[in-house]
């Protein structure tokens, strides 16, 4: 018999959207007149087809596969050089520079915020925030590596801000936050690097919603801040910027400045360690998939993916305009998609979720299933088509009206 990763074991079992589910085909059952009018603004994924000049960048690649000629199988596993230096570009675009060799493609954000654990030992302080994406803890768990919470609250805009007084080694930060919203600023990263370089720690930013960055005073990467190269790796994705999240592809920035001292003194470097954990396990993104991209980040895919950005940020308007003039406290929906604000009455998320089901048939996502700190608070998207979210929001303006 095998011994097993006896860590799954102390995983704490994610039934967030199950739950959601089961709420929502018992309620839709009871109340099947009701359940017509649901409206999910749960939804934590984009909804809106590929822009045109992207599909076409796609057949172009599928066209190139058909022919002898320009046929192509594994492809280097970093990522074909073409998209290598589109994404360099892009970074450049905006005032960036990331060097070619930095750059590797993968088949998402996910996957590489979970799999740099493998680059890491055991026995860091790992910092992460709470409430946050699940992944970096639950990676972190299966590899028998506890974190370190940092709390997120009103207090701190849910943004927590590095605690002098201890150590750290790795830190996480995904800003702009999913599941808050919050952004933070040049002056609060500039902090985070200067503690990190500090404490020879890594920090590990997660920008996958950079794209719905609109104040030009917010820093959509980590390396806009002086030092970062020295001490953080960067995640980010097209799965939100360019509606990537079935097609996908993601993109990884290790520098080669990042380079620390094993036990015995030798120096690593963690681009040359990420370099040889993806071509020892990844096979790298599909051609067709890379064409694609490289569309993305040409001047007519930006504009292109924009008109997307903006349908979606015009939902996150409408939202966030309710909850002001509610007098709810909320957080994001200016530079994100997502909408956290605090349930109404000192409800738990998960009362408030029910709450509304029944009272308005909206459906948003309980707080709890992001940490212990967003039990009363909740997650609006603005995901869900123009229509809908404007109904759903009079209809949040006439509950609220009759809660108080
Ligand atoms: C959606 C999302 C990603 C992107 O994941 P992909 O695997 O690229 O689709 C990464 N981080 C966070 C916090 C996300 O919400």
């Amino acid at each position: 018999m095998p011994k097993l990763n006896e860590n799954y074991l102390k995983l704490k079992q994610n039934y967030l959207f199950a739950d959601i589910r089961h709420r929502i085909d018992s309620y839709c059952e009871s109340h099947p007149e009701e359940g017509k009018r649901l409206i999910r603004l749960g939804i934590g994924d984009v909804t809106l087809p590929l822009p045109e000049a992207v599909i076409k960048g796609l057949h172009e690649g599928v066209d190139a596969q058909a022919n002898a000629a320009t046929f192509r199988g594994y492809g280097p596993e970093q990522g074909y050089d073409e998209t290598r230096h589109a994404i360099a570009a892009y970074y450049k675009k905006h005032g960036i520079d990331v060097d070619f060799e930095a750059v590797f493609v993968s088949d998402g954000a996910k996957s590489d915020t979970g799999n740099i654990t493998d680059i890491f030992g055991n026995g860091n302080v790992i910092l992460c925030p709470d409430p946050v994406y699940p992944v970096y803890v639950d990676t972190n768990t299966m590899c028998g590596r506890d974190v370190v919470y940092m709390n997120g609250t009103v207090d701190n805009g849910f943004l927590p801000m590095p605690d002098k007084s201890i150590h750290a080694d790795l830190i996480y930060i995904c800003s702009p936050n999913n599941p808050t919203g919050a952004c933070y600023t040049r002056e609060q990263l500039k902090e985070w690097v200067d503690y990190a370089l500090e404490n020879e720690a890594v920090i590990l930013f997660d920008s996958a919603y950079e794209a719905f960055i609109s104040d030009p005073e917010l820093p959509r990467s980590i390396y806009e801040i002086e030092g970062a190269r020295r001490c953080a790796i960067e995640f980010c994705s097209l799965s939100k910027t360019a509606g990537f999240t079935g097609t996908r592809l993601g993109y990884t920035i290790v520098p080669t400045e990042l380079v620390f001292k094993a036990s015995d003194g030798t120096e690593m470097s963690l681009n040359a360690m990420w370099a040889r954990r993806q071509s020892t396990k990844f096979n790298g993104v599909s051609y067709i998939v890379q064409k694609g991209a490289e569309v993305v980040f040409s001047d007519a895919g930006i504009a292109a993916c924009k008109e997307n950005l903006d349908y979606y940020k015009r939902n996150a308007k409408v939202i966030a305009d309710t909850m002001r003039e509610c007098g709810v406290t909320f957080f994001g929906g200016i530079n994100s998609p997502y909408i956290w604000f605090e349930c109404p009455c000192g409800m738990e998320s998960w009362e408030f979720f029910d709450h509304m089901l029944n009272t308005i048939q909206v459906v948003g996502t309980p707080g709890a299933g992001f940490g212990e700190n967003g039990k009363n608070f909740f997650r609006l998207t603005s995901f869900g088509s123009y229509e809908k979210t404007v109904e759903a929001m009079e209809r949040f303006r006439d509950m609220l009206a009759r809660m108080k």
